[in-house]
């Protein structure tokens, strides 16, 4: 019926905060008075500038970004920088380290290695624990330009919470599945990227924070993967997302409004917690990430039979509790829950889980 409430545990594109869909649809006719919808404002204008402008301010104190970095906004998803990253920054030794954590992670190694003048090094792999462990103890043999992590693994649902010793040398971090959620050291990182549609906004948004002297200023890369061109044009220098933009900018007010990312760690150990504590103490549930590396927004699970899971995922959706199935990759199920996602959702998926418990005893 009507008045059945709708979880929605996407790993993305995700739910986004109530208030801000709902101004979206109130200012959609009109931008600010302009009697122009925001789909329809030129990125050339004044209205654009201070949206963008704005945006990218709150952006920087959000994730505290210091003094040094640059921000992009950009197109083509973090799949994207997979290639983006390699050529803006392995151009000294050409050698690169990849931490292999999972399928994200080796995507970002296969599209590196298409870049035939690059080394691709793979230092360390959660292969053997079917990457439900994080390798934590790496040994670089060489100096490279940087070393590659996946932070939150989005289908094998692991985090790094700390980052592993790696000598100094320079870090990337993908954070496309916890960026605002964690309270991420962006002086640790020598570039950090996430696409924008499971903790910010709509897809078509990608974010890169750079350290500006890493780059090669004399680089003469294809216009749209030069980091230095795009930084001198202020990621203007082809038509930007303007929609998800927009969006991006409501979400980092409303985040700003609710105490910040700090606060957002908060609950967002909350709502995971709720729900891990319900696994470890179930007889037919289990949470399939190693305990010490479990991500704070991406948690799968599984009772370990296929029927059954298939069957509780039923269950669960026709109750509201909306796309819970697991990745094709993984199986079982997956509860994704960003920063939008509401505490009661959680709650209602224990209910959920331990009414299934109870009919389903092993
Ligand atoms: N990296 C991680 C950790 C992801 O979870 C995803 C998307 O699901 C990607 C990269 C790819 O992002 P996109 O689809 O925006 O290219």
């Amino acid at each position: 019926g009507n008045d059945l409430v709708v979880y929605n545990f996407s790993a993305g594109p995700a739910m986004m905060p109530p208030e801000v869909v709902a101004q979206i649809q109130k200012e959609l006719v009109s931008y600010k008075n302009s009697e122009m919808s925001v789909m329809e404002i030129s990125h050339r204008s004044e209205l654009y500038a201070e949206m963008f402008q704005e945006a990218k301010n709150d952006f920087r104190d959000l994730l505290a970004i210091p003094a040094g970095y640059k921000i992009l906004f950009l197109q083509g998803g973090a799949s994207l920088q997979f290639t983006t990253v390699p050529l803006n920054l392995a151009r000294k030794t050409k050698q690169i380290a990849f931490i292999d954590t999972g399928h994200w992670s080796q995507t970002a190694i296969d599209d590196a290695h298409l870049l035939t003048d690059r080394k691709v090094d793979v230092v360390a792999t959660g292969k053997k624990s079917n990457y439900t462990t994080l390798p934590h103890d790496i040994k670089l043999e060489k100096e490279y330009d940087y070393v590659h992590l996946t932070i939150n693994n989005t289908i094998e649902g692991t985090m790094y919470r700390k980052l592993p010793d790696l000598g100094g040398q320079t870090v990337v971090g993908d954070i496309s599945s916890n960026i605002l959620g964690y309270q991420h050291d962006v002086s640790k990182y020598g570039l950090l990227y996430a696409s924008a549609q499971k903790n910010i906004g709509p897809a078509g948004l990608t974010l890169v924070v750079v350290k500006e002297d890493l780059l090669d200023q004399d680089q003469d890369l294809p216009s749209m993967l030069d980091y230095v061109k795009l930084i001198k044009e202020d990621s203007n220098l082809n038509t930007p997302p303007v929609f998800p933009i927009y969006a991006a900018g409501l979400v980092f007010k409303w985040l700003k409004q609710q105490g910040g990312v700090k606060q957002m760690q908060a609950q967002n150990e909350e709502k995971t917690g709720i729900l891990y504590d319900m696994l470890d103490n179930s007889k037919l549930f289990y949470a399939t990430a190693n305990q010490a590396d479990r991500s704070l927004t991406n948690v799968p699970f599984t009772t370990g039979d296929k029927t059954l899971d298939a069957k509780f995922i039923a269950q669960a959706d026709e109750m509201g509790l909306k796309n819970l199935k697991g990745h094709v990759l993984a199986g079982g199920m997956r509860a994704s829950m960003y920063n939008a996602f509401p505490l009661e959702g959680v709650k209602a998926l224990v209910q959920c889980l331990q009414k299934f418990e109870s009919a389903h005893k092993p």
